[in-house]
């Protein structure tokens, strides 16, 4: 949010905002046909848009604390760590993209008509587990597989996992999108309503506030969800003082 002076030029943007600069423009030309010269766009080949694309779409460092980014070697054969300078072979990251794509495959194949959610879960796992090893913490495909496995925990009514998972999935959105953005907000409210149906009000609390500021923004406060949501949030805090002074 910001001051728009009079006569001022408001832009949207057209597609998810959360990618590469690459796949953003490949996205753009494919839809709506025109070469994207955004301030945003405009930063293609500076430093910290080669770094914020690599986050987003490229792999990880081997050493588990260094947390640089990688770019591809001169000789193409394999990456290289921009913070500690080890090298990543491209047959050992090959091994593991094809065995996430098969994976994928596998999880995609699953008939939607007998949606096995246990299933889906389990192969969803493996998919992150490999993906933990070959991409970035703050990687898309990560948080989208994690998004997944959220979903179905959701439907199988494990709420305990799927909190945890959630929550899991918080800092990629604080870091990929505006402070005030829809995304965001509708995830603190999942993860609100998860911690108060556990019984931990408190937090409830906490993720619920969260929730409200950024959708009564997004979604404006005269809406049915809007109002049920600071229904919730009333009740919650109702719930928390009076779980604090029965305590005392
Ligand atoms: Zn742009
Ligand atoms: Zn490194």
């Amino acid at each position: 949010m910001q001051h728009i002076p009079t006569g001022t030029e408001v832009l949207i943007s057209y597609i998810e905002t959360a990618g590469s600069t690459m796949t953003r423009q490949k996205a753009l030309k494919e839809q709506y046909l025109f070469t994207c010269t955004c301030p945003r766009c405009s930063k293609a080949g500076q430093y910290d848009d080669i770094q914020e694309s690599a986050v987003l779409e490229g792999y990880r460092c081997k050493s588990e604390k260094c947390g640089g980014f990688l770019l591809r070697t001169t000789d193409g054969k394999g990456f290289q760590c921009q913070g500690c300078g080890l090298v990543r072979d491209k047959e050992e990251i090959k091994r593991i993209a094809t065995e996430i794509k098969l994976l994928s495959e596998e999880a995609a194949s699953i008939p939607s008509t007998t949606f096995n959610y246990e299933e889906a879960i389990f192969i969803n796992k493996r998919i992150e587990k490999l993906q933990t090893e070959l991409y970035d913490p703050f990687s898309i495909n990560l948080m989208q597989t994690r998004e997944k496995i959220l979903k179905s925990l959701m439907e199988l009514e494990h709420w305990t996992e799927a909190l945890a998972y959630c929550r899991l999935t918080i800092p990629f959105y604080q870091r990929a999108y505006p402070a005030v953005h829809p995304l965001l907000g509708l995830q603190y409210y999942t993860c609100g309503k998860l911690e108060w149906y556990l019984g931990d009000t408190e937090e409830a609390v906490k993720s619920l506030s969260k929730a409200a500021d950024v959708l009564r923004i997004t979604h404006g406060t005269n809406t049915l969800f809007m109002k049920d949501l600071l229904m919730k949030l009333e009740e919650a805090r109702a719930e928390a003082s009076y779980k604090l002074s029965s305590k005392g």
